[in-house]
């Protein structure tokens, strides 16, 4: 019988976030510094070793993995690190998030080598606002990939998008729209205390699930949905459109109690609660006992009692994970 992962508060572990890269052509505002320093490769997971990772976790019983970043797509090869994962037996999602500005060269690639679903990130519809929120992103380049992905086949894509007070709230039922016109979901995301950011306060940025659900029942009325879906959104329906409308809330609704994940750092740390900082070092393992498929597996098996109950964030504007979103991968 194969293993489980199983945390001691009964939790079964089936679903693993890997980042493949700190590196992005983006430096969103809420989840970079505008100057970044990124690490060196030889601390980076060979894509050789992320393999090997997710092949591990499948043999314990995961069946889902998202690979996120950084940005996935600026990563070198990163194609033919979805062949190998995408061929891996036992996964029944396979799932990556992107800022989409590349997956007009992507989407082909990706999708041929049994990448599942996409999730996009698109805060902003307004170029110039993008531009900001970003500090280099192009909005048409991003609108045309998640285009590319649609006509490559990609089915069910769902775009994220984090509120900040003053920024872009006024355009959520905008992006509501656009999600209904081009056939996607979208999730609305509240902004977590990752990493120590200058461009704003945090504290007064913060704007809750329970008010953008709000701005959009002022248009439409939203239907609590059956769907569960491997992540921590909570999702609703509309009466007169297939899109789905998700809420990631960790501030306002905790959502602890349910969690299935762990995720796998640029580094090959495994965390086992985005606020915490409780971790294992799977690269020293990989790196002492190259090949050796059971001390990886025996090592992540360990790491499960380390899995914390719940996060403790806050919405005061502290720092309370020194670690930037682009490290952890979201
Ligand atoms: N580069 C890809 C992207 O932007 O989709 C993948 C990595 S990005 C870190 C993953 C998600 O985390 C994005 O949807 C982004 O909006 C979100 N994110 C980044 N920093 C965040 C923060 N401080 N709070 C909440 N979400 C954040
Ligand atoms: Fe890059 Fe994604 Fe972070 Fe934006 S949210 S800076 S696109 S990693």
């Amino acid at each position: 019988m194969t293993e489980q992962l199983i945390d001691s508060v009964g939790r079964r572990v089936n679903y693993v976030r890997i980042s493949v890269t700190d590196r992005c052509d983006f430096r969103c505002v809420y989840c970079m510094s505008e100057e970044m320093t990124f690490l060196p490769r030889a601390q980076v997971l060979t894509l050789e070793e992320i393999a090997t990772v997710a092949r591990a976790f499948t043999e314990l019983g995961v069946e889902k993995i998202r690979l996120t970043g950084g940005e996935p797509l600026v990563r070198g090869n990163i194609g033919e690190l979805v062949d190998e994962i995408g061929a891996l037996p036992g996964l029944s999602d396979f799932t990556m998030t992107t800022n989409g500005a590349s997956l007009r060269k992507h989407a082909q690639r990706l999708f041929d080598g049994g990448l599942k679903r996409l999730n996009v990130s698109l805060d902003s519809l307004d170029r110039e606002r993008f531009k900001a929120l970003t500090r280099t992103g192009d909005l048409d380049k991003v609108i045309d990939g998640i285009r590319a992905a649609k006509e490559v086949g990609f089915e069910r894509i769902k775009l994220n998008a984090v509120i900040l007070k003053g920024r872009n709230d006024d355009e959520v039922l905008d992006l509501v729209d656009f999600a209904r016109r081009e056939g996607l979901d979208i999730s609305f995301i509240e902004e977590m205390p990752l990493g120590d950011v200058s461009d704003h306060s945090r504290a007064e940025t913060f704007y809750s699930s329970d008010d953008v659900k709000a701005l959009i029942e002022a248009r439409y009325s939203l239907m609590p949905s059956t769907v569960t879906t491997p992540g921590p959104s909570r999702y609703f329906k509309m009466s007169d459109s297939d899109s789905r409308i998700g809420f990631i809330s960790p501030h306002s609704h905790n959502f602890c109690d349910s969690c299935n994940r762990v995720r796998v750092t640029v580094e090959g740390r495994l965390l086992l609660c985005l606020g915490n900082e409780h971790s294992v070092d799977l690269r020293a393992v990989l790196r002492r006992y190259p090949g050796d498929m059971d001390a990886l597996k025996r090592a992540i098996i360990n790491a499960l009692p380390l899995k914390p109950e719940r996060h403790h964030f806050t919405t005061d504007g502290d720092v309370q994970v020194v670690r930037f979103m682009n490290m952890t991968g979201g």
